[in-house]
C-alpha cells in the first residue's frame, strides 16, 4: 500500500509522527479512537445474555 499522506488531513507524512502529519493530527486520531472505544466499552450485551438465559430456563 502506499501511504499518500496524513490520513486526517492529508498532509505529507512525517516520521516523527507517521502515518500522521503532525501530533496535531495524531492527538486528533487518539481521541476519536478514545471515543470510539468508549462508546463501544459500554453495549447493551450483557442484557441481551440475562434475557436470553431467563428465556431458555
Ligand atoms: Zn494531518
Amino acid at each position: 500500500m502506499k501511504i499518500n499522506g496524513c490520513p486526517l488531513c492529508g498532509k505529507p507524512t512525517s516520521a516523527d509522527h507517521a502515518p500522521f502529519c503532525s501530533r496535531g493530527c495524531k492527538d486528533r486520531d487518539l481521541l476519536k479512537w478514545l471515543g470510539e472505544g468508549y462508546r463501544i466499552a459500554g453495549p447493551p450485551a450483557q442484557q441481551d445474555g440475562l434475557d436470553s438465559d431467563g428465556d431458555d430456563r
